[in-house]
């Protein structure tokens, strides 16, 4: 099958959406912009034998390729429209392509996002997503406004990921009922859109922990130039990780917990009068929102420990340079 026939049988659907005045099929695509919003554009890419192994089931990646794209726009409050896609594929391989794209669309209509354009190629296995989101003019989410008496949150659990990871590996082991939960968590991951569209006009800063909370974290500390307190009791994960965390396994624990990525839950600030109106989302969303440490004027990430005392090396967050 050629370039074409791949794009015209996989890729290419009629436009569903009226702001969409040109979709897949001419030399670019046309979108018009409600008045008074602004759009948000990310791009992630993912790179087989760095972000996943080769042989991973391909409607995984379907699902995860958009997914990170997705928390990206959570991250700054908007709301998922649109999607470009670029390929890069050993050979024509439809079966591949067909399930790639099944996860894909699974995701894609559950949040609306429209598939307008994109590129395939032959070459190493590649997936690349650029993501383009709406927000009301002037309300993203940055990293930059993390006031010193915030209060520092995450959504959901932490280090779930980073556990599945090293079960995986071979490096730690769960029992399995735990193991499966915590693999979903690694290959599925759900972005946070309705948290982070909800947090516009209440969150003073988020970003999504796809690095590793400390790394994040300090990426909003950076930007905002305030520094922060969090204590590792407080930081919510699931009981087959806090188990960990007294037992022989704790530098493992503390990796996944502080440093470990993929999670793609939501690391925001917020002024402590907003506590009741998070309390009541965390509630209609069913999603945990827990403080975990305040922000303050002194530079610098302090992680405190269950006794209260600062830990003195914190696990580093994933680079891909270092
Ligand atoms: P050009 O050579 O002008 O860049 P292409 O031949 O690469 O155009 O692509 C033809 C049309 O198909 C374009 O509208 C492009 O956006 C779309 N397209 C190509 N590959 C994909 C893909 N993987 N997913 C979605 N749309 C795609
Ligand atoms: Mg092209």
């Amino acid at each position: 099958m050629n370039e074409f026939e791949l794009i015209d049988r996989h890729f290419r659907r009629p436009p569903h959406n009226p702001d969409v005045r040109v979709g897949i099929g001419d030399d670019g695509a046309v979108v018009a912009p409600a008045p008074g919003m602004e759009y948000v554009l990310t791009v992630d890419m993912l790179v087989e034998g760095r972000h996943f192994a080769a042989g991973t089931d391909p409607m995984r990646l379907g699902h995860k390729a958009l997914a990170v794209n997705l928390s990206d726009l959570a991250a700054m409050g908007a709301l998922p429209r649109f999607a470009l896609l670029a390929v890069a594929l050993p050979q024509s391989d439809e079966a591949w392509v067909v399930a790639f794209m099944r996860g894909f669309d699974a995701l894609a209509r559950q949040y609306d996002v429209e598939l307008i354009g994109g590129d395939t190629t032959r070459g190493p296995r590649n997936l690349c997503i650029t993501a383009i989101g709406e927000l009301p003019a002037g309300s993203a989410l940055l990293r930059s406004g993390a006031n010193p008496g915030d209060l520092v949150y995450v959504s959901g659990t932490l280090g779930d990921a980073a556990l599945a990871l090293a079960v995986a590996d071979g490096r730690s082991d769960v029992d399995p009922q735990a193991g499966a939960a915590l693999a979903l968590r690694l290959d599925a991951p759900e972005p946070r859109v309705a948290l982070g569209v909800a947090l516009r006009g209440i969150a003073s800063s988020a970003i999504d922990v796809s690095d590793g909370l400390t790394g994040d974290l300090g990426h909003v500390l950076a930007a905002s130039r305030v520094g922060a307190a969090i204590d590792l009791a407080s930081i919510p994960c699931a009981s087959a990780l806090r188990g960990k965390l007294d037992s022989g396994e704790r530098e493992l624990a503390l990796a996944c917990l502080l440093a470990g990525g993929d999670d793609y839950e939501l690391c925001f600030t917020a002024p402590p009068a907003m506590r009741e109106r998070i309390d009541a989302l965390a509630q209609a969303l069913r999603l945990p929102l827990t403080v975990i440490g305040t922000i303050g004027v002194e530079p610098g990430l302090a992680v405190r420990d269950e006794e209260g005392r600062p830990l003195a090396r914190l696990p580093q967050a994933f680079d891909h340079f270092r």
